[in-house]
């Protein structure tokens, strides 16, 4: 049986893509996606690069879901409220993703994966605006102040990942006080500001069959 780590990893070997689902072992050599490209399984290594319309945009979708680490049914509301909101449907998708209040701390520094940020998150290390929030899909707004809790600024797994996001650029919509323990949401990202690697028509396209 697969540990843990082999688990999640095979998330990227299936999506044939790195969804950096692991904090620092992403970037070391140990990244099993660097060492084996291919897809998990008895014939992950005969899978042929032929992939239907229907695959190609369901394969868009559970990417996005996974590196986001969003369930089913969430996505599903996402695209709803996407759709709804006037604008480019798929850029809507993906500014409700990236406000999400675990995505930010991720963004900001402050843990070294979305998983640990939802984990932090979820044990109430972090308040927004002065007020304790422990749920990671908390939808941040412009202004907003996201802050470790006057408890938790020494906590480990929080120093380590300020120690190593030390010298790595931070996404224009942020702006970060790390000896305050302190971040700040300027404004929505536009969709040339956010790095996620899929393309998000396929996805829309993918709910509108
Ligand atoms: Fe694992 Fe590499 Fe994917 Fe990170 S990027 S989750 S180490 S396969």
């Amino acid at each position: 049986m697969a540990n843990t780590a082999q688990a999640v990893c095979r998330l990227c070997r299936r999506e044939g893509g790195k969804l950096f689902l692991k904090g620092e072992r992403c970037y070391s050599r140990k990244c099993a996606f660097e060492r084996r490209s291919y897809a998990p399984g008895q014939h992950g290594q005969s899978v042929t690069g032929k992939v239907k319309e229907y695959g190609l945009q369901l394969r868009a979708k559970q990417k996005m879901r996974r590196i986001y680490g969003v369930r089913e049914r969430q996505f599903k509301l996402y695209m709803d409220e996407a759709v709804r909101q006037p604008g480019v449907t798929g850029e809507n998708l993906m500014q409700q993703l990236e406000i999400r209040l675990d995505n930010v701390i991720y963004r900001l520094g402050l843990a070294v994966s979305r998983a640990q940020a939802r984990e932090l998150v979820s044990h109430g290390h972090f308040t927004v605006n002065g007020r304790k929030v422990n749920t990671p899909s908390f939808q941040v707004k412009p202004g907003y102040v996201i802050e470790v809790k006057e408890a938790s600024r020494s906590l480990q797994p929080i120093t380590a990942a300020i120690d190593s996001s030390a010298g790595v650029r931070l996404p224009a919509w942020l702006e970060a006080d790390y000896e305050k323990r302190q971040g700040k949401v300027t404004k929505i990202p536009a969709r040339e500001e956010i790095d996620t690697q899929v393309e998000e028509t396929l996805i829309v396209e993918f709910y509108s069959r």
